[in-house]
């Protein structure tokens, strides 16, 4: 018998078998996928290391450095070049860099925001505004589009918040919960009276116990499957690891019994590290309102399409780290990243490589279409926002399904109920990207927090 079944090997419950082995806990992992590491991929192409899924992770959030460090990979960890960088939003056919000093959506710095050509002079007068006239908070939760367009009204959702997490998210603005999704802007908007005089003080304080400030993104040298080997060298002979769906999870003397492939393994505790859904379809007889809970987080599905290009096909090489396209513009390109600029160790020289967003909530057909039909379109809406003419040399697909949980409006009492259900049940454990935050930081930090509940 297991002491303790982790249901799904992506970084969630990597980490929670990573620190329950650190506590001397064995446990088992099931993953249905041929490899571990869920979403977190990283292939070489022609020389070019290329993210399948996530490319980095936010540093204000230290679990992930922390995993990195313990796993001896310190030294390989880079920081995000955030003064160069540079990034476009397409409107109304151009690209228009997003103006300098805006943290996320809100600004900062008074000259970018006058002199920028992505909003209109309305919007502009609003958002100085909202130093002086901010809206009174509400009490209850509201989508990001609401919180946003009352701050700095309807063009800073539809080209600031909007492309902006839609690259995060690959959600829609008016769904998407404030309180869960922006907590931050929340807390200062109240506290200060204004979400900009917030965000400006903190920058204030920040820059006044900080002697350098550190980069807003992490990663590693060779992509973060580097996490993943390391992980997964690290677990050897600790943890064992069944490549098979868990088809259903039951009460058993023991604890709990899990079937797999048509044979049942028992476990005294079991962590579900799988999506939410893949969880509601598995605990419906341990917990039927938990499962009804599970299912009802909504999840939305992505594509990333990786374009390698000779550099010398390029009449002008392409300008910025990348482009975001608002939803307003209807195109199927969410955002396209050119890797080579943001990370250029991972290109060689000579090489330019795209790395196209697809799909959302609002888009998840696109990922039943045969590669040929999605390089067809991939090419043609990249050849006309970044405006050349080069054929890829080679195209990388990776399609994503259900993959990433959608923090609705309402998503804070959902949890606190998954929660209270969860604290009911008594070895059962909840983690992943469906409760406190979708980001390899959060996942990191719940799968640390499930092991250290498990081993006491
Ligand atoms: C395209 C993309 C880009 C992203 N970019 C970033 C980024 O730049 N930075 C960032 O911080 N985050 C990013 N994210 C989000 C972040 O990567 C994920 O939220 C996080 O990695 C999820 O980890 P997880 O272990 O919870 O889930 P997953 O990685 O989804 O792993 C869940 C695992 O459970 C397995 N499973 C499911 N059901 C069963 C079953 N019944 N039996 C056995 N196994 C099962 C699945 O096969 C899967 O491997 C991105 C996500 C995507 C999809």
């Amino acid at each position: 018998m297991a002491e303790v079944a982790i249901i799904g090997g992506g970084i969630s419950g990597l980490s929670t078998a990573y620190y329950l082995a650190r506590r001397g806990v064995r446990s088992t992992i099931i993953e249905s996928r041929p490899r571990l590491g869920g979403v977190i991929q990283t292939v070489q192409v022609d020389g070019c290391t290329v993210e399948a899924g996530p490319d980095s992770f936010i540093s204000a959030k230290p679990a992930a450095m922390e995993l990195i460090r313990e796993l001896g990979l310190g030294d390989q960890a880079i920081g995000s070049n955030d003064f160069s960088r540079k990034t476009f939003v397409w409107k109304h056919g151009r690209l228009v860099p997003l103006p300098d000093g805006l943290m996320m959506m809100v600004p900062t710095k008074i000259m970018p925001l006058l002199t920028t050509r992505l909003l209109s002079w309305n919007t502009k007068v609003r958002m100085g505004m909202e130093l002086f006239h901010a809206p009174r908070p509400h009490e209850s939760d509201e989508s990001v589009a609401e919180f946003i367009e009352e701050h700095y009204g309807a063009e800073a959702v539809d080209y600031l918040a909007e492309p902006l997490l839609s690259g995060i998210y690959g959600g829609n603005p008016r769904q998407l919960s404030v309180t869960s999704v922006l907590p931050r802007f929340v807390t200062l908007a109240r506290q200060y009276g204004s979400l900009t005089r917030g965000v400006l003080a903190e920058r204030a304080k920040a820059s006044n116990h900080n002697a350098a400030p550190a980069p807003l993104f992490r990663t590693l040298k060779s992509g973060l499957g580097q996490m993943i080997e390391a992980l997964t060298a690290a677990l050897q002979e600790k943890v064992e690891v069944r490549h098979a769906r868990a088809q259903t999870v039951e009460r058993a003397d023991s604890g709990f019994r899990v079937r797999l492939d048509g044979e049942w393994m028992e476990a005294r505790r079991v962590v579900m590290a799988c999506e939410a859904h893949s969880g509601a379809a598995l605990l419906g007889g341990v917990d039927g309102r938990l499962a009804e809970l599970l299912g009802s987080v909504p999840y939305s599905s992505s594509m990333t399409v990786a374009l390698g290009f000779a550099a010398s096909d390029f009449a002008r090489l392409p300008d910025g780290h990348g482009f975001l396209v608002p939803k307003k513009e209807r195109r199927r390109l969410m955002a396209c990243t050119w890797i080579g600029a943001k990370f250029p160790f991972r290109v060689p020289e000579g090489t330019v490589v795209a790395r196209c967003f697809l799909g959302g909530t609002d888009n998840a057909g696109v990922l039943n279409e045969t590669d040929e039909a999605v390089t067809a379109s991939v090419m043609e809406e990249l050849q006309e926002i970044a405006g050349f003419r080069a054929q890829p040399k080679f195209v990388r697909i990776f399609r994503w399904p259900r993959s990433m949980a959608q923090y609705t409006v309402g998503h804070p009492q959902r949890l606190a109920e998954m929660q209270a259900r969860e604290a009911a049940l008594a070895g059962l454990h909840l983690v992943g990207n469906a409760y406190e935050g979708i980001g390899i930081p959060d996942c990191i930090r719940m799968g640390k927090r499930a092991a250290e509940g498990i081993s006491g």
